[in-house]
């Protein structure tokens, strides 16, 4: 007699979610994604996939669809805010981790992932409000007053996450006073040209991180992380606008290259940059979390969706790795192997040091292979 198939549904079609779908369809599980937004919108902003998650994204059969849309920067250059001087940099040929550095425009990549599921897997428009144990599964119910069962849930809600909420008790992220304006904008409003690097410019209080974002150099992204009264906080973060000429006043006295940029650019996104110290636990029962809803993050380290995209892969392989349906130990096998890197990362990550100077190894971080990494048994973890 065939077994049936485990159905699992996901809350969140961001970067997690949609990677996780991708990644427990190939493992045959059957999978639904519940998004409350009621479309997918082109938010104006760039992201970095370091080789960490490129990698994963081979695996998930987008890699060649993004080295179409990116740019591959040089290196990680990081200079000083005013002279310019280089306090470290890592070029970043393919061959050095197996995988591409890649630089992209966020709605790229977010489209890529989307690419790779059946349109009737993701479902617009479903908010979450509850969750409630039935027998051997879990009822989810939206605001539109509908309700689905499925054997398990991953809480892939992000940084304001429900499903956090619900499993591990109410809290806010910690919003420590400062936030990130950011914008993409087009090169050819710029008088010159930036390096052809990831290059982020470290002031004493404040940096900004700048890089292009298609393979023509056509489009540019910058974002920065600038002090601010810890009472500025938005919930709807990725639509808030900034005040440009606040922004280069914050900015006045770094490098020429930054002025260029900064002079080209007429209109900002401004938000609150969050994040959180690890959970003391990611699931309860039939109910996990991933990405941001677990292990929010500063996005100094470039590791956000990143980490989420790992998650993907280790969570896939655990619950493949399991006898029948066990998946209650499939959630904390996965938590067991994801957590003390996602602890760390977002530890360094808080702090603001990496590649800021210094030659220590990052082969740990960028190296890693989330197909392959040896899985570890929650129970001698
Ligand atoms: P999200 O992308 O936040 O997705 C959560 C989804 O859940 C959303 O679509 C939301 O609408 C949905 N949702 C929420 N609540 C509900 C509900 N109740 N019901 C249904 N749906 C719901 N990371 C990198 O790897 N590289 C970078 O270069 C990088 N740059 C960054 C720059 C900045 C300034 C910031 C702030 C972040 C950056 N990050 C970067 C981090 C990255 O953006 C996040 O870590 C990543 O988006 C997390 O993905 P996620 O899927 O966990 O959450």
């Amino acid at each position: 007699m065939s077994k049936k198939k485990l159905s699992i549904a996901v809350v969140g079609a961001g970067m997690g979610g949609l990677a996780v779908a991708a990644t427990l369809r190939q493992v045959g599980v059957e999978v639904n994604v519940y998004e409350q937004a009621e479309q997918f919108l082109r938010v104006g902003a760039g992201i970095q996939m370091l080789p960490n998650s490129s990698r994963v994204l081979r695996g998930i059969g987008v890699e060649e669809r993004l080295r179409k849309v990116s740019f591959e920067p040089y290196s990680h250059l990081n200079r000083v805010w005013d002279t310019g001087e280089i306090k470290r940099e890592l070029p970043m040929p393919e061959s050095l981790y197996g995988a591409p550095f890649l630089c992209t425009h966020r709605a790229d990549l977010h489209e890529a992932l989307y690419s790779v599921l059946p349109p009737e897997m993701v479902h617009l428009g479903k908010k979450l409000v509850g969750l409630d144990p039935v027998g051997d599964g879990v009822e989810l119910g939206f605001a539109d007053g509908t309700k689905v069962r499925a054997d398990a849930v991953i809480g892939a809600d992000g940084v304001h996450s429900l499903v956090r909420d619900i499993i591990v008790g109410p809290d806010a992220p910690l919003h420590k006073g400062r936030i990130a304006y950011r914008a993409v904008l087009e090169a050819s409003l710029m008088d010159g040209e930036i390096a052809p690097s990831r290059t982020k410019w470290w002031g004493p209080d404040r940096h900004i991180v700048i890089y292009y974002t298609t393979p023509n150099r056509s489009h540019l992204y910058f974002v920065t992380s600038v002090p601010e009264d810890a009472k500025w906080m938005t919930k709807e973060s990725w639509s808030a606008k900034g005040d440009v000429e606040e922004l280069r006043a914050a900015y006045a006295g770094f490098h020429p290259e930054v002025q260029m940029v900064l002079n080209a650019c007429s209109d900002c996104h401004k938000w609150a940059i969050l994040e959180r110290e690890p959970l003391p636990h990611w699931s309860d029962g039939r109910v996990v979390l991933l990405g941001d809803a677990c292990h929010p993050m500063t996005p100094y380290m470039a590791q956000g969706a990143a980490t989420s995209i790992e998650d993907a892969a280790i969570l896939a392989r655990c619950i493949s790795a399991v006898e029948g349906d066990d998946i209650e130990r499939a959630f904390r096998n996965y938590e067991a192997n994801r957590k003390p890197r996602t602890s760390r990362i977002q530890a360094i990550s808080s702090a603001n040091t990496w590649m800021s100077g210094g030659n220590d190894d990052p082969t740990w971080l960028y190296g890693y292979d989330a197909w392959n990494v040896p899985l570890v048994d929650a129970s001698e973890a």
